[in-house]
This record gives C-alpha cells, sequence and structure tokens, in this order.
C-alpha cells in the first residue's frame, strides 16, 4: 500500500505545509484521508487526479480537515468532469456542515445536482461500517469543532492506517493505533501541552501501547518544527510517500 503526504501541516500553514490530506493509492479505488482547504492544489502540484479518488474519510469538521471538500466537489463537476462515483464519509452533522460550506465559499452550489454518484454518509462514534471496500472504525477523541470529532482506523487490502485526527492526548487512541502498519499522531507542540491538540511528550508516553509497526507524525505547528532534529520518529512533510 502507498500512502501519499499530500499535505502535512497545521491549520495556519506553519512551516509552509498544506492543510491535512493523505492520499492512498489501492486497486479498487484510491481514497484520501481528510481533505483540507488547499487539497486541491496540493493535488494538482502532485500531479495526481482527483478522479482517481473514490471516497474520502473525513475525521472532523475544521476547514484545515474538510474545507477542501466544496472546491473538490466543484471541480468534480466542472474542470475534471468525473464520471465515477465518489463517497464521502464524515462524523454526524456532516452533510449539514459540507452544504454549508459550499454554499457560503460558492452560492448555489449546495443544491446542484452532480453529474457522478454523489454517496454522503455520516458515521457515529465507536461504529465499524465498510465503505467501498475499506473497513473504518471511529472513536470520539477530544477536539472542538461543532461535531463529534473522530480519529480513524481503516483496513484493506490486508494493512491497517489509524489516523488521531486533532486531538488532546486520550486513551481512546490507543485501540485505534493498536498494532497498525501506520499510525498518523498529530503533532503540533514538543512539550507544551494546548487544550484540544496534542503535543509530542504525551503521544511519545503512549507509543509504546499503541504499539503500530510504524509512527509518523504530522500537523506540526511551529514549536514542534523547531524540534523535529530531537525526535526518532519520521516527520511528514508536503510530499512524503510511504509504502507499507
Ligand atoms: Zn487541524
Ligand atoms: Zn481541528
Amino acid at each position: 500500500m502507498r500512502l501519499t503526504f499530500l499535505g502535512s501541516g497545521d491549520a495556519f500553514g506553519s512551516g509552509g505545509r498544506f492543510n491535512t490530506c493523505f492520499w492512498v493509492e489501492r486497486n479498487d479505488g484510491d481514497f484520501l484521508i481528510d481533505c483540507g482547504a488547499s487539497s486541491l492544489i496540493a493535488m494538482r502540484k502532485q500531479n495526481m487526479d482527483p478522479n482517481c479518488i473514490r471516497t474520502i474519510f473525513i475525521s472532523h469538521l475544521h476547514g484545515d480537515h474538510f474545507g477542501g471538500l466544496p472546491f473538490f466537489i466543484l471541480d468534480a463537476q466542472f474542470y475534471s468532469r468525473r464520471t465515477n462515483p465518489l463517497t464521502i464519509v464524515g462524523p454526524r452533522g456532516f452533510t449539514e456542515r459540507v452544504n454549508a460550506a459550499m454554499e457560503l465559499f460558492f452560492p448555489g452550489s449546495s443544491s446542484t445536482k452532480q453529474k457522478f454518484d454523489f454517496d454522503v454518509q455520516e458515521i457515529d462514534a465507536g461504529e465499524t461500517r465498510v465503505i467501498n471496500g475499506i473497513s473504518l472504525t471511529t472513536t470520539l477523541v477530544y477536539h472542538a469543532c461543532g461535531a463529534p470529532p473522530l480519529a480513524l482506523r481503516l483496513t484493506c487490502d490486508d494493512k491497517t492506517i489509524a489516523y488521531s485526527g486533532d486531538t488532546e492526548w486520550t486513551d481512546a487512541l490507543i485501540p485505534i493505533g493498536q498494532n497498525a502498519d501506520l499510525f498518523i499522531a498529530e503533532a503540533l507542540t514538543f512539550v507544551r501541552k494546548i487544550r484540544f491538540h496534542l503535543d509530542y511528550t504525551s503521544l511519545k508516553a503512549n507509543l509504546d501501547k499503541i504499539g503500530a509497526k510504524q509512527v509518523i507524525l504530522t500537523h506540526l505547528g511551529p514549536d514542534m518544527l523547531a524540534h523535529v532534529a530531537d525526535v526518532p520518529e519520521t516527520i511528514a512533510y508536503d510530499g512524503l510517500v510511504v509504502e507499507f
């Protein structure tokens, strides 16, 4: 399995990085994990065709994680001329927030009928559901975003990817990341604890319990960016490709 970090940044472009967006390639339809506001630009920069995406999984409803959807959906309609189906999946309240974002950015767009099969699914925290051949398990984390914030565990083709989403440390991340082939974790700060966000030190103290085969840190803020040389884990960057 091959995952490309299209966007590895925080909400505010720290380090010149794009908002969160990970692209996973597989034979039965590629998928995205999160689609932050800058994601379509990041795709163009990497010469990746948005029409190859079959499914988009959204961790939580902040602009740096789902704000790229209005652009992605309109591009599918007008520029990329998508004909293949698209499924987008997010927490409870997702449909309403996507429609609101589309309407705010591009008035009238939320009522435009797509020229392709378009399926919007909402998933509960703690639920497991198979979507387009990918098994998704979610858990509730701690992050204020006007809807339930989720961490994600995705299994397909005998590989498991876990993603913390944005959250301060919670033991809920232990089963989500347990023995995953790849655990992608937020590391906004190095030591300093910030409400609703994960610091590297709290994460590090629990990595043995999680037992993931590979850990990659993402969503680095200015403080953590200044400490990348001090940690042994892989640090994501825009364009990083991981095969596992
Ligand atoms: Zn974020
Ligand atoms: Zn967030």
